[in-house]
């Protein structure tokens, strides 16, 4: 936002007015009048356009129109396949990393049903930082997935790959994951977007709010009927933990921006000893749902087993989730 000043004003003071409504001051200039011009910095609080309208000294305010309105229009509420995001009940979503046969996936979505989780997840198109791992089961593993969360009262969440796949992924899935590696791969956004399905859009490992809010409006344009934002991790210097959860970034688009955002401490982590606190955390600061995976044999798994939990160390998380909540 931008303040311009009545000619003659003490900017002195109306920059401690705005400091007290917690705005941040970028750069002082002046427009082509000689009138002094503030630029808020974008780290500032939110506060109504009025409220600094009537700060003295203050001509008037400029606000620009959001580069992704139908993400700001979207409201804090997705519904996808009789599941609220953003409603009162913090949704869960479990599952194992990949989908690795038809038994695992059986098994264990009975196990998960048991325990009130909502999606079924898991990859059967797994996007892979070496070309050598485990890359999923494909299309077989999303007839297993959808029919092992049929028998057991479950949604199905998995991530789609390529464009090619989004009909396919769409016909299995409940809900379609974009997953952090394809963020910003637009021509996927707009595929997943035709299918006019519900996307869950994972940030990617450097990128910032804004360009994750203009990959949803992607998803959104093309015609997504909503869409979920995942956190999951980004790109940190320190190697004691596999990503930087960024529960700033969940504060601020659950509580200011109002959006849904579910938090994937699995992947955010790499940790299984930090998925309960960081669980706890995320529900702590507004999160509508958590991500986490789930393995019976984690030493055994075709990928990711060290950050998963067995089912029995998912209850006691959800049962401390609901504790908190009370
Ligand atoms: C996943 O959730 O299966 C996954 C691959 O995660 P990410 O895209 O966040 O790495
Ligand atoms: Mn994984």
């Amino acid at each position: 936002m931008v303040v311009s000043l009545q000619e003659g004003a003490d900017t002195d003071a109306v920059k401690r007015q705005l400091a007290a409504r917690g705005q941040w001051i970028d750069a002082v200039e002046r427009d082509a009048r000689g009138a002094i011009l503030l630029v808020l910095a974008p780290h500032s609080a939110a506060v109504a356009v009025a409220e600094l309208r009537q700060i003295p000294g203050v001509a008037g305010v400029s606000a620009p129109a959001s580069p992704h309105p139908k993400v700001s229009a979207q409201g804090p509420v997705v519904e996808v396949a009789g599941v609220r995001f953003g409603g009162p009940e913090l949704v869960l979503l479990s599952g194992p990393c990949s989908v690795e046969s038809e038994e695992q996936i059986f098994s264990l979505a009975r196990r998960l049903s048991s325990m009130g989780v909502s999606f079924l997840r898991g990859g059967a198109f797994k996007p892979r930082t070496s070309p050598y791992a485990f890359q999923g089961h494909g299309e077989v593993a999303l007839g297993w997935m959808r029919h092992a969360a049929n028998a057991h009262g479950l949604r199905v969440v998995t991530e789609v790959l390529r464009e090619a796949d989004a009909p396919v992924v769409a016909e299995h899935a409940d809900l379609l994951q974009i997953g952090s590696r394809n963020m910003q791969n637009f021509e996927l956004l707009k595929a997943v977007g035709r299918t006019q399905r519900p996307a869950l859009l994972k940030r990617g490992a450097s990128a910032t709010i804004q360009e994750w809010l203009l990959a949803a409006e992607y998803l959104l344009t093309h015609g997504a009927s909503g869409v979920i934002l995942c956190e999951r991790g980004i790109r940190g210097f320190d190697p004691s933990t596999r990503n930087l959860l960024d529960l700033g970034a969940v504060a601020l688009l659950a509580r200011v921006y109002q959006l849904p955002v579910v938090v994937d401490p699995s992947h955010g982590t790499g940790r299984r000893d930090l998925i309960l606190p960081l669980s706890l955390a995320a529900q702590a600061v507004g999160a509508a749902g958590v991500m986490i995976e789930t393995h019976e044999d984690p030493g055994c798994a075709l990928s990711d087993g060290p950050q998963a939990l067995l089912p029995e160390e998912l209850r006691e998380v959800l049962s401390a989730l609901a504790k908190a909540r009370r």
